[in-house]
């Protein structure tokens, strides 16, 4: 006879502990979830505004290529028809996303492939020999300063918090050219919004699950640990060890939701604000993303926003220094007493970026390795 109720416990809502309770419960096991939230759904949670589905942590697009993780998904809901498509506002002009063949039309009037390929070639050559030493530099090297100034520039200052010229080089790898009219954003070969948004989602794997919100677990980390023979722990892995050798850092966001009475405000779910004297970087209208049809719009400016205690964590900033610190937190999870009775898994406890198609796919790799 064991002495604890539950042979997990989970700690955070969201979907990578959503997905580990759905496959654990339906091998029998006995699971808690807790979230100190007042919801399930971690991030990818959506608030209901006047019938439209309000992403109220960020504008989430679900798309992937991994079939296993397709097919999954697929078991709870089924997804519509979005295409992300976002448009870029510099001044007082629009320009398509990703850089395609209607970008390089707006910006510079070409009309095919060739003239397109030989501008940016005329637009680089003044930086051919740049030895890229920052952002701006390999931004320049790479596509030339028109693009840069009117569609790079801005948003990434803005987004980084610091200038062009503060921002290491490798942050843009390469500039993603596409030589047809194509403003598909992503060149996956599934995507799309759940139908019924994302809280349909999660509530299908949560379903017959006991879940309990607005628990924090630090507030009795010892009584929870009592309740159940393992616990996986989705959230920040430094606060998990009281951020004893300091804290990971984060770029937060800020975001200023509207409800307007008018049918649409901008045509389109996701418009990027490209200018630097513009505050924000994104406005989203979420009813693009489910293609509404009320009277009435709802629209979310997105800030990016330092981090501190007081707000969200979003994007993990996965520079040498934090990854040094990641390794020593990661090697205490490996060595700390009862070391053998905590998973750390999702995008928090790992410290990484995940999308949702790979924060599902990590979930169903701990539950083959876990449950077995
Ligand atoms: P989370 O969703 O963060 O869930 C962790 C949960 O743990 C939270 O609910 C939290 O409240 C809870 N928790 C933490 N600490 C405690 C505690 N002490 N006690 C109790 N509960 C606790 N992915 C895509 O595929 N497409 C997109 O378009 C996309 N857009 C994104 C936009 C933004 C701005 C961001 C930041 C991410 C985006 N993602 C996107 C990634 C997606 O959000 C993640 O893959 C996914 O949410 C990760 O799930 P998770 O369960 O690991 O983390």
């Amino acid at each position: 006879m064991k002495n604890t109720q539950y042979d997990y416990l989970i700690v955070g809502a969201g979907l990578f502990g959503a997905v580990f309770a759905r496959e654990a419960t339906d091998q029998g096991k006995k699971v808690l979830v807790i979230d100190k939230r007042d919801h399930t759904g971690g991030n990818i949670y959506c608030e209901n505004i006047e019938g439209i589905n309000v992403h109220k942590y960020g504008a989430h697009i679900f798309h992937t290529s991994n079939q296993q993780v397709w097919d999954y998904v697929n078991r709870f809901v089924t997804f519509n028809h979005y295409v992300n498509s976002p448009v870029a506002r510099y001044q007082d002009k629009l320009y398509n996303l990703p850089f395609n063949m209607n970008t390089f039309y707006q910006l510079w009037g070409v009309t095919t492939p060739q003239q397109a390929k030989d501008k940016i070639e005329a637009e680089r050559a003044p930086y051919a020999d740049l030895e890229p030493q920052n952002l701006e530099e390999q931004a320049l090297f790479l596509g030339g300063r028109d693009l840069y100034e009117k569609l790079i520039k801005g948003y990434t200052e803005k987004q980084w918090g610091r200038p062009a010229t503060q921002i290491p080089a490798f942050i843009i790898k390469r500039l993603p050219f596409r030589f047809t009219f194509d403003n598909n954003y992503f060149n996956d070969t599934y995507q799309g919004i759940p139908v019924g948004g994302y809280n349909a989602l999660t509530d299908a794997l949560l379903e017959g699950v006991e879940v309990r919100t607005g628990i924090n677990y630090f507030d009795k980390a010892d009584d929870y640990n009592q309740l159940a023979d393992k616990i996986l722990y989705t959230g920040k892995i430094d606060e998990f060890f009281d951020c004893q050798f300091g804290a990971l850092e984060y770029r937060s966001l800020h975001f200023e939701t509207e409800v307007l009475d008018q049918d649409s405000y901008q045509g389109n779910a996701v418009i990027n604000y490209t200018e630097r004297e513009v505050p924000y970087t994104r406005i989203l209208e979420h009813k693009h993303f489910e293609f509404g049809t009320s009277d009435k719009t709802v629209i979310t400016k997105e800030y990016p926003h330092e981090f501190s205690k007081d707000n969200e964590p979003y994007y993990p900033i996965n520079d040498e220094t934090n990854n040094a610190l990641l390794t020593k937190y990661q090697e205490l999870a490996k060595t700390a007493p009862y070391a053998d009775k905590f998973i750390f898994g999702g995008r928090l406890a790992n410290y990484k970026y995940y999308d949702m198609d790979d924060t599902i796919e990590a979930a169903l790799a701990l539950t083959t390795q876990e449950l077995v």
